[in-house]
């Protein structure tokens, strides 16, 4: 009874609002399996990867096809193993960096469940950002599965710091990201975003935020075996006053979007979607996963809750009271 209820106010909304109600209410996989062809950023290696369907409850999880055994690896914060210039996840037989781009386009195109196989140490740069991915889960359509979603939510605000680095998480009744960047380049400067991460929102203002770096740590990065893929095809890249990239920028402020892409990807190693603000300023992979560690440390700053009780629904559709007892109970 509460399925057809919930199915009947399902199809319902979707006639009215219908990518809303599809990335709140129950989980998601792809509908078909997807693939892309690249080179790493770091590692200059080619790699293919595969993205596929997978079950519900089994959340993002990575598999290294090319070693032997193959090691499968889940997206989430215990299993980082890296946060320098990139986030690596592994184990103790092999490790996958560079995960955050597929990270964020994931949460934001809003898939829960994925198998996504690799046949190399890194994922693919793409053009250095998350947009070639956000595409492919396009293509490969999304799929509603019968488990409601369950996020965690922000009850109380859990703080991370170093230096002048700062990043805070606070109760919030959909997912916000607010981002301060300041640089003394004169084409960086201060930039600033906030907003609300909503699929469309992600797709239109943050997924084609490109990577970026400048030529005089390319040189050093180089030199400690990183960057070694990197080109102006998959990062913008600076000097010190100017912009070697055809084309220039994506946005006028790219940088401090491409920050939010970078937070969203490593947010998502909590290995759900949050319901909360993050406060960032100026921070990087270290501090994203620091505050993850922190977050998940703090059983009382959050709790998993299922979407069922918190839609929002139109005046004329009766009151919250009868949708709630509508919905898949938790
Ligand atoms: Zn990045």
């Amino acid at each position: 009874m509460e399925r057809f209820a919930q199915n009947r106010y399902t199809n319902f909304w979707k006639t009215i609002k219908e990518r809303e109600i599809i990335v709140t209410d129950l989980q998601h996989t792809l509908e078909r399996s997807v693939g892309a062809v690249g080179i790493g950023l770091h590692t200059g290696e080619k790699v293919s990867l595969k993205i596929n369907p997978s079950p519900a409850n089994t959340g993002i999880c990575f598999v290294r096809r090319d070693l032997s055994p193959e090691q499968v690896i889940p997206a989430l914060a215990d299993y980082v193993v890296d946060t320098n210039f990139a986030t690596s996840i592994g184990t103790k037989r092999g490790s996958i960096s560079t995960i955050e781009h597929l990270m964020a386009a994931l949460l934001g195109a809003g898939v829960d469940n994925a198998l996504v196989e690799i046949n190399g140490p890194e994922v693919p740069a793409m053009d250095g950002s998350a947009a070639p991915f956000f595409s492919l889960l396009q293509k490969a359509g999304l799929k509603s599965q019968a488990e409601p979603r369950r996020y965690i939510e922000i009850l109380e605000p859990v703080a991370v710091s170093r230096g002048d680095k700062s990043l805070v998480v606070e109760p919030c009744k959909d997912f916000r990201v607010s981002f301060k960047i300041e640089f003394e380049h004169p084409l960086i400067a201060k930039q600033s975003f906030s907003g609300k991460i909503t699929p469309q929102a992600f797709e239109r203002h943050i997924s084609r935020a490109r990577t970026f770096g400048f030529l005089n740590e390319l040189e050093f990065l180089k030199k400690n075996g990183l960057a070694r893929g990197g080109s102006l095809e998959n990062a913008i890249v600076l000097d010190e006053t100017s912009i070697f990239n055809d084309g220039g920028l994506r946005f006028s402020d790219e940088f401090v979007r491409h920050k939010v892409l970078d937070l969203i990807g490593d947010i998502y190693l909590l290995g759900a979607p949050i319901l909360g603000k993050v406060k960032a300023v100026k921070s990087g992979h270290t501090l994203h996963h620091l505050l993850v560690q922190k977050l998940l440390n703090c059983p009382y700053a959050w709790q998993f809750v299922e979407q069922g009780g918190t839609w929002k629904v139109p005046y004329w559709l009766g009151s919250q009271e009868d949708l709630i007892s509508a919905t898949v109970p938790a």
